[in-house]
């Protein structure tokens, strides 16, 4: 009462806090699927999907002994990713506790439905916290710098606030060596917005996804240079179900300049289907994970709303500046 200004900080800072607690429940709470479960998903191709495309930057970006940092790492789905490209050292952060347990779980090989037993050839850390809020320049300062770092479907939910989006860039950047590389996915917001713009209401999706945005979509903001907390409703069956953010791609990339980042490329996921299906080594994976089926009839494939769900997405490759140390 005696600093209105300072009750309003701290409500701002308070129910941002709130969303991120939003969130965090939201992945906390959901439990491993079985196998049989999974296979019955109304978007099992569109995981698969996913799972290719990650996979394909591993493939891409990640040698052999590299030190990885794996920001919002949820419950561990691509460590066998990282197994595969035989690197050396894994750090796997996430804020849902639930899901780091499972990370956990699955790393160390027990009642995994996926694997069994399987035992990785890495040394890893598994932690629980909030990436976009904690220092983790000094909760990590034995275990930088890292080779890689790779953020998936996750860099998004930085955005809420500038102080959380700096957080977020300020920490790969602090992390990663010289010449380290920070790949990602997240939603395409251009595509989020053209939908918007062509929906009636606030209110866009198919049979498997919807977003909603809570109030009018404001173009003056998305166009700033101040674009944050443009928040909406994220539904998507049998995945996702809470708060999310626009990040409009141009103030990204601006901003990871300022911390010391060079943009390597940014695709949209149909264009980077589009583009790596192009190479035989990315078919052969694509065909044994089954997203895309095989052309062989018994064999189903991605349906056109998982596909329109493909097109919400882009990946990204940032690299740090500068040159890795030659000693
Ligand atoms: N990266 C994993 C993957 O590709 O399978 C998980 C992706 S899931 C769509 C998003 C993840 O971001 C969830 O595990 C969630 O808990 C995590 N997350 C959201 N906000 C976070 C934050 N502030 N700090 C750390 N993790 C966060």
């Amino acid at each position: 009462k005696h600093n209105p200004q300072g009750d309003t900080h701290f409500l701002e800072d308070e129910s941002t806090k709130i969303f991120a607690r939003k969130v965090a429940d939201h992945y906390s709470a959901r439990t491993n699927q079985t196998l049989e479960e999974r296979e019955a998903s109304p978007i099992i191709h569109l995981k698969k999907l996913n799972n290719w495309i990650k996979s394909v930057l591993i493939q891409l970006y990640a040698k052999r002994g590299d030190a990885v940092l794996d920001l919002a790492c949820g419950k561990g789905g691509d460590l066998i990713k990282w197994d595969k490209a035989k690197i050396g050292y894994y750090v796997g952060i996430d804020i849902a506790d639930g899901s780091i347990e499972d990370c956990r779980t699955r790393y160390n090989g027990e009642a995994d439905h996926h694997q069994r037993r399987k035992k990785f050839s890495f040394p890893a850390r598994l932690l629980c916290g909030d990436c976009y809020e904690v220092r983790l320049d000094r909760v990590l300062a034995d275990d930088a710098p890292f080779d890689v770092c790779s953020c998936q479907f996750a860099m998004h939910y930085s955005w809420s606030t500038e102080a959380r989006a700096r957080r977020a860039l300020a920490n790969v950047s602090a992390l990663l060596r010289p010449g380290g590389i920070f790949i990602g996915t997240m939603p395409d917001a251009n595509v989020i917005v053209r939908k918007y713009r062509e929906a009636e209401g606030l209110a866009f999706g198919n049979s498997v996804y919807w977003i909603k945005f809570d109030e009018e979509f404001s173009e003056k903001k998305f166009k700033s240079s101040n674009p944050f907390g443009i928040k909406y409703k994220f539904h998507l069956e049998d995945a996702v179900d809470c708060p999310e953010w626009i990040v409009p791609f141009h103030v990204f990339k601006a901003m990871a300049e300022e911390y010391d980042f060079e943009l390597v490329f940014v695709k949209n996921n149909h264009i980077f289907v589009d583009e790596y299906m192009k190479k035989p080594e990315f078919v052969e994976l694509m065909r044994r994970l089954g997203a895309l089926g095989d052309g062989n009839q018994d064999q189903s494939t991605l349906s056109p709303d998982e596909w329109e769900v493909a097109y919400l997405y882009l990946a990204f490759v940032l690299r740090k500046r500068g040159q890795p140390d030659q000693t």
